[in-house]
């Protein structure tokens, strides 16, 4: 089996090629072998860079425009070279669905269409937060994990009971990422803020920040504010790093543990762009390891928006012939993981 997958929710235009020898272990969660899949995913991305501030809806989008049909065309380029001569190039293709900024979804799910009407191969909606979660329950081969998604615009945390991915506590205000970028605007850092914040930290000394959880979900707000008004009163910048990552990772920690607590669960993956920050998964990692549970983190072109998890999880909504018709394909900005029914499991899990 092989598919096209194609994201692009906010900044990354991207799309690849997922294959497969084996579609039949796609179709059951416990009995699949684990494969690390890096040599299996073709990925092609060109990412939007906004001039300045954060990412503009509009110029997203028209980055999109072009940017989209190339790395189609690029990975559809790739799926030929692999293809034996005989039937479509791709069996099927998948797309973001949501959630993500809504000019660009619209042009994600119009290439989709097209692409899959021209091959005539079925057309899969992808939940861009269940394909975060399902990236690294695929390569890490653990049966139910708990998720924790540390994007751009999310902070969630997944477990699945009864059929679907169930919300088991999230942000109240920002998603992570958003929440890190706007205190890097403030001290006039270009976009992406993260990766700065995690290189200015290791020359930082931990300053104080407020540390908000209740119960199972947690806030940015507060922490951004506190943050703004210590470089305003000029802390060195790096100390107010240092301090947001150990609080917001602190948090992230907590909520994970209690929900690996409350599920009964061992097994933890991480899912989204913050995750390829080295200190939120060595402290994760440490969580996991005291209470002796397993943690798995996916290389970082799966953790940051990537097409190569869409087609992935194409690949098995195809097996569990989950597939959607054109007329019922629209896309849906705030599409929510709970939202979707998880065809690709077992039946019998619970
Ligand atoms: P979503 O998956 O919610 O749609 P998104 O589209 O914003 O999120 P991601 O690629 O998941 O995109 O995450 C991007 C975010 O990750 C940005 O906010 C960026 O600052 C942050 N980020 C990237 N690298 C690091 C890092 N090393 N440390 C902390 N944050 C990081």
């Amino acid at each position: 089996m092989r598919i096209l997958g194609i994201e692009g929710t906010a900044w990354a235009a991207s799309a690849a090629v997922f294959e497969t020898d084996d579609p039949d272990a796609l179709r059951s969660g416990t009995e699949r072998t684990p494969d690390p899949s890096a040599d299996h995913v073709f990925i092609e991305s060109d990412p939007y860079q906004p001039d300045s501030g954060g990412i503009h809806p509009r110029e997203a989008a028209e980055h999109m425009g072009t940017a989209v049909p190339e790395v189609v065309e690029t990975a559809l380029a790739h799926a030929a070279e692999r293809h034996d001569g005989d039937g479509p190039v791709v069996d099927g293709v998948a797309f973001s669905r949501g959630p993500g900024l809504g000019p660009c979804l619209r042009i994600v799910g119009t290439a989709a269409r097209s692409v899959a009407q021209t091959l005539d191969v079925p057309l899969l909606g992808v939940n861009h937060m269940v394909a975060h979660l399902e990236i690294g329950r695929y390569q890490s081969g653990f049966d139910s994990p708990v998720c924790l998604n540390a994007s751009g615009a999310n902070a969630h945390l997944l477990g699945y009971h009864n059929g679907r991915y169930r919300v088991l506590g999230e942000t109240m205000d920002t998603g992570v990422g958003n929440a890190i970028d706007k205190f890097t605007r403030h001290v006039g850092w270009t976009h992406p803020g993260g990766p700065k914040v995690e290189a200015a930290a290791e020359d930082g000394d931990y300053v104080e920040l407020p540390y908000v959880v209740k119960g199972m979900d947690f806030s940015f707000s507060g922490i951004m504010s506190a943050a703004k008004d210590e470089a305003d009163a000029d802390t060195p910048v790096p100390d107010i790093c240092a301090g947001l990552q150990e609080t917001i990772f602190a948090m992230l920690t907590e909520v994970a543990e209690r929900a690996l607590s409350l599920t009964g669960t061992d097994e933890l993956v991480l899912g989204g762009g913050v995750g390829q920050n080295a200190r939120l998964r060595e402290m994760l990692a440490e969580m996991c390891d005291q209470r002796g549970a397993k943690f798995h983190a996916p290389e970082p072109r799966f953790l940051r928006d990537n097409a190569g998890m869409i087609a992935v999880l194409g690949a098995r909504m195809l097996a569990a012939g989950d597939t959607l018709a054109v007329e019922e394909s629209t896309v849906d900005p705030n599409f929510r993981p709970d939202q979707v029914d998880v065809t690709w499991r077992g039946a019998d899990e619970s």
